[in-house]
């Protein structure tokens, strides 16, 4: 077992912290959990509080970004107790992300234990209005004093915590996509599997043209032919054509979304026919025309379920469901919600209690 020391901070900011208006990634908890990696293992796992840290200008992942991160959250019950929400999921994506990016895995226990002491210290700072959460961020990167382009010795394993408002303050609020044009996000063979900052990095600029037209996000297609979908960079998409629940292959340039496994579980649960497979831009615009096209939606943890009511192609603008919420995403939102708050079964074994 691992052993994690713990410092608790002399003053909490909690009575500063102005929990009905939360907005996301803004507020950050009292504590923070860190372990550095040298001589081959994880040493010194400790929690301390919340504060800056100090590296020279010559650290590693400022120039090169050798680094991954993940996204979960912490729910509080109907029954006052804490949920994580298929915390092993994202320590199985974590190491797999750090494969790709040449840094060493975190052993299970480690992480688990981590996030399990953060959370119970912070207890306090997990929302309990219904639709609020505690937004958990673990990340690692390389800490090597050295501007040589190699794989760095030494890393940092952080993990922090920010209460988080609803994503939508008045119930699911479908989004406007656009197609990505000329830009990429990934290629095959690329980082686009990882959860990494270089996916972020390559699609910021695109989303800045996107907003300025109107649009909420990009939709990404695939970079060799520009013609399937891929996903929306911060959510997987899927589509419900003629009642069966269509998502883009997991093939090395998508992230492999934790929600959308949820998804796909519950949806081949409730008996829903399910195709993992490539769908084109063209196949989306010509199953609006013909009205086979029923809903459309992106799924990641921050919204969990997010309506897509309009996808501008080129010219070409298609509305889906009049830009209303679906049933099926409805239905999708609330039972997964409901597992997390703890108010439906939990028949998946899905959450962990701290
Ligand atoms: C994190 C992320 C998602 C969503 O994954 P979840 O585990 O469902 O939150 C989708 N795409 C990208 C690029 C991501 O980084």
């Amino acid at each position: 077992m691992t052993k994690i020391k713990i410092k608790k901070t002399k003053k909490s900011r909690i009575k500063e912290t102005d929990f009905d208006h939360l907005e996301f990634g803004e507020q950050f908890s009292d504590h923070m959990f860190i372990t550095e990696y040298g001589d081959g293992t994880w040493n010194d796992p400790r929690i301390i509080p919340f504060g800056k840290l100090s590296f020279l200008p010559s650290l590693t992942v400022l120039h090169y970004g050798q680094a991954v991160f993940e996204g979960l959250k912490a729910y509080l019950t109907a029954n006052g107790g804490v949920n994580l929400f298929r915390a092993d999921k994202n320590h199985e994506r974590l190491n797999m992300s750090c494969e790709r990016l040449c840094i060493p895995p975190v052993p299970l226990d480690l992480f688990m234990e981590a996030l399990k002491k953060l959370v119970a210290i912070d207890r306090a700072w997990i929302p309990n209005k219904r639709g609020n959460s505690l937004y958990i961020r673990p990340f690692i990167f390389a800490t090597d004093d050295y501007i040589g382009v190699r794989v760095s010795k030494t890393y940092a394993f952080i993990i922090f915590t920010s209460p988080v408002g609803a994503y939508y303050k008045e119930g699911l609020n479908p989004v406007k996509l656009i197609t990505s044009g000329g830009y990429s996000r990934a290629v095959i063979g690329g980082l686009g599997e990882a959860k990494t900052p270089a996916n972020y990095a390559a699609s910021l600029l695109p989303a800045e043209e996107a907003k300025k037209q109107g649009f909420t996000q990009v939709l990404w297609l695939d970079a060799i032919e520009k013609k399937y979908i891929e996903e929306v960079g911060t959510m997987n998409i899927m589509f419900l054509i003629n009642d069966v629940l269509i998502t883009p292959p997991l093939e090395g340039s998508i992230l492999g979304g934790i929600t959308r496994d949820t998804v796909l579980t519950l949806a081949s649960h409730w008996g829903v026919k399910i195709e993992e497979r490539r769908i084109s831009i063209e196949e989306v615009i010509e199953k609006a025309k013909s009205g086979a096209l029923q809903e459309v939606f992106g799924t990641g943890t921050a919204a969990v379920i997010s309506p897509v009511g309009w996808i501008q192609h080129m010219e070409e603008m298609v509305t889906i469901n009049k830009g209303g919420i679906g049933h099926f995403s409805q239905r999708l939102y609330d039972e997964i919600t409901g597992i997390q708050y703890g108010e439906k079964p939990d028949i998946f074994g899905w959450c962990y209690q701290v």
